[in-house]
């Protein structure tokens, strides 16, 4: 079949549905927010909006159809991300936080842990949250290093039918839950063996957030993405049926990989909506100040110069997200590589677009006379979180790079 972008009358129809959701809806969360000084106060504030993505349909959308959900694919969760994320960056991520948490199941869980627990979430979308347990307080970055002394020191003992989970996170986006104790569910990253390297030993193991011994211990201040949660959580002792056990013990390296590209290919088209939101601020401007000179800015060979290169941009991360999220979907997320190229390459453009759109408003972008800083804020996030782009280009473009027949033109054919 011919290259075609063109997108079906459905999804012009969900891009117009999130279009008009985000404008109605998710314009009223920078206001709610700004009054709360504290970081769980301002999630907490996010709740109704939370529900009305989910009354609009986007938590059943993480869940396929044979599981009771509405089963969208990636690329139609990218177009409407776009238009999600060119309006507000926290609740569509708390979204994602979900979506993320329920992503292991999703690939390794068998078919009585889907029905359990992606029912239990849909039974009150609007108000169970599942979460990634993943980064551990002493870093995430090395949670692949074959020596077991290093890496996730988050332990889950086997005590006859039961996993005994003990370990300290931070960053467990929607962790907290909306209650303040704990998220409907935990997909936590550990190791069931301390002694064995994580290639035999790394898991993931879904803990219901109400188990004894899950505490939420405090909350991280973010510079941007002012109302996504990123609470310090235990496991104190935590005790699991061992059916909790997503795959086997040495899974979890696989696990992660599925989980973080799926959210990947979405971060690059939330960065394309972060640079269309820089660029209409830009564009707005340009057309209509003058800064006291004789004409409007746009008039100025530097500043149109400086719109196209916005424009252009924008318009590529665009086209490779989505050819990031077709390539999951063909290949039921086994090639992706795209996917983290997409992530790399978006998330650091969309840093320079929207720098490159402050210095083209000048200094009233550094004051709340516009959104830029807070979108500068924003996307700061992007290149740091979700594995952080120094580490995904070392443990997932690198290591592809040096094994042996490397086919740097599989990906881009759709060959793997
Ligand atoms: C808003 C937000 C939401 C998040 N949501 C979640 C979530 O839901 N769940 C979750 O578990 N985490 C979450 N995180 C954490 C996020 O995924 C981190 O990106 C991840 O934990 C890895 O961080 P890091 O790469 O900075 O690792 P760190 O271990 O903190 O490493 C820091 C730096 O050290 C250097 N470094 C470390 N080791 C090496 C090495 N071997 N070789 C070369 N350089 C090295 C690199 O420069 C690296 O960038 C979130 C973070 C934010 C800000």
């Amino acid at each position: 079949m011919a290259i075609d972008f063109t997108l079906s009358p459905a999804q012009q129809a969900l891009q117009q549905q999130a279009r008009t959701f985000a404008r109605d809806v998710l314009s009223k969360v920078k206001d709610t927010i700004a009054v709360y000084p504290r970081p769980e106060d301002r999630f907490f504030a996010t709740r109704p909006f939370y529900a009305a993505m989910a009354e609009a349909g986007f938590v059943h959308a993480l869940v396929p159809t044979a599981y009771g959900g509405g089963g969208m694919s990636t690329v139609d969760f990218a177009l409407a991300a776009e238009e999600l994320a060119a309006v507000d960056i926290n609740v569509p991520s708390t979204l994602l936080a979900t979506g993320l948490g329920l992503e292991p199941i999703l690939g390794f869980g068998n078919d009585a842990q889907k029905r359990q627990w992606l029912g239990e979430i849909l039974a009150r979308p609007g108000e169970r949250l599942a979460a990634f347990a993943f980064t551990e307080v002493t870093g995430g970055a090395n949670f692949d290093n074959p020596d077991p002394s290093a890496g996730v020191q988050t332990h889950a003992r086997r005590d006859g039918d039961h996993w005994v989970i003990n370990g300290q996170k931070h960053y467990t986006t929607n962790g907290c839950g909306w209650d303040g104790k704990g998220a409907h569910l935990l997909s936590v990253v550990c190791r069931t063996d301390l002694t064995r390297p994580p290639q035999e030993s790394l898991a993931v193991i879904v803990v219901p957030g109400t188990a004894p011994g899950v505490e939420v211990t405090g909350y991280l201040d973010t510079v941007g993405h002012r109302a996504v949660v990123s609470p310090r959580i235990h496991f104190n002792d935590v005790r699991v049926p061992v059916s909790h056990l997503l795959g086997a013990p040495g899974d979890g390296m696989k696990i992660c990989q599925h989980a973080f590209s799926w959210t990947a290919a979405l971060i690059g088209a939330a960065c394309t909506g972060v640079m269309r939101a820089a660029f209409d601020i830009a564009f707005e401007f340009a057309k209509n100040d003058r800064r006291s000179g004789a004409v409007p800015v746009i008039e100025h060979q530097n500043v149109g110069y400086m719109l196209a290169d916005i424009r252009m941009r924008l318009e590529a991360a665009r086209y490779l997200s989505w050819k990031a999220c077709h390539q999951l979907d063909l290949t039921e997320r086994r090639s992706d590589e795209l996917a983290i190229m997409t992530k790399i390459y978006a998330s650091e453009l969309c840093v320079q677009v929207v720098y490159d759109a402050m210095r083209l408003v000048g200094v009233d972008s550094y004051t709340d006379l516009t959104p830029l800083a807070g979108l500068m804020q924003d996307a700061l996030c992007f290149p740091l979180y979700d594995g952080g782009n120094m580490g995904v280009r070392r443990r997932q473009l690198h290591t592809r790079f040096r094994a042996p027949g490397y086919d740097p033109m599989a990906s881009a054919e759709g060959r793997g």
